[in-house]
C-alpha cells in the first residue's frame, strides 16, 4: 500500500468525526504530540549550537502547548470531556509509519527538522480543513476552521524557515566533535 491511500483513509476516517467533543479531544492530542516533538527537536538542534533553529523550535513547542490548554479550556467550559481514547502522532515525510523519536537522529540537520515539522503541520492543516469541508455540525465546522487557519500559519513559517536552510551541504554531519558524557 502506498502512503498516498493510507493517508486517505486516514483522513476519510477522522472526517467521520461527528461531535464537537471527539474533534476537541483529537485536536487536543495533536497539539500535545506537536508540543512533545518541538521540544525533541529544539533538544536536537541545542545539541547542535543551532541557536535560531532551536529557539524556532521552543516557540513552536510553546505555541502548541498553549493551543492544547485552550482547547482544554473550552471543553470545560462546555462542559465537553476531552476523551482518554485519541491518540495522534507525528509520522515520518517518507511514508505512512509514525515517527519513532529514536528515528529524531542526533545528526538530523536543520532541513531535516523542518521538513518533518513542515510535513506534520501540512497534515494537521488537512485534517481541520477536511472537517470543515464535510462535517454537518456547524460547531465543529466553526472550529475546525478556527483550528485550520492556526495549522496554515505554521505551514507558512515552516516553509520560510525552510528556504533558510536549504537541503543538506555535503559534510554536515561530520562530526569532528562528537557529544560525550561529561560529569
Ligand atoms: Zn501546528
Amino acid at each position: 500500500m502506498n502512503s498516498d491511500s493510507n493517508e486517505l483513509t486516514e483522513h476519510q476516517q477522522k472526517v467521520q468525526l461527528k461531535n464537537i467533543s471527539e474533534l476537541l479531544s483529537y485536536a487536543h492530542a495533536m497539539e500535545v504530540e506537536a508540543c512533545e516533538r518541538y521540544t525533541e527537536l529544539a533538544d536536537l538542534m541545542e545539541a547542535h549550537n543551532n541557536k535560531q533553529v532551536t529557539k524556532l523550535f521552543r516557540t513552536m513547542a510553546s505555541h502548541e502547548k498553549q493551543h492544547g490548554e485552550e482547547i482544554r479550556q473550552w471543553a470545560d467550559k462546555n462542559n465537553l470531556p476531552i476523551l482518554p481514547n485519541a491518540h495522534y502522532q507525528w509520522t515520518s515525510p517518507e511514508g505512512p509509519e509514525t515517527c519513532d523519536p529514536a528515528d529524531l537522529h542526533y545528526l538530523m540537520t536543520p532541513n531535516q527538522a523542518l521538513t518533518l515539522a513542515l510535513h506534520n503541520e501540512q497534515r494537521a492543516r488537512k485534517f481541520f480543513s477536511e472537517i470543515v469541508k464535510y462535517t454537518s455540525d456547524e460547531q465543529v465546522r466553526e472550529f475546525a476552521g478556527h483550528l485550520a487557519q492556526e495549522e496554515m500559519q505554521h505551514v507558512v513559517w515552516m516553509q520560510q524557515w525552510l528556504s533558510k536552510f536549504p537541503k543538506t551541504q555535503e559534510g554536515w554531519d561530520d562530526d569532528d566533535d562528537p557529544p560525550v558524557l561529561q560529569d
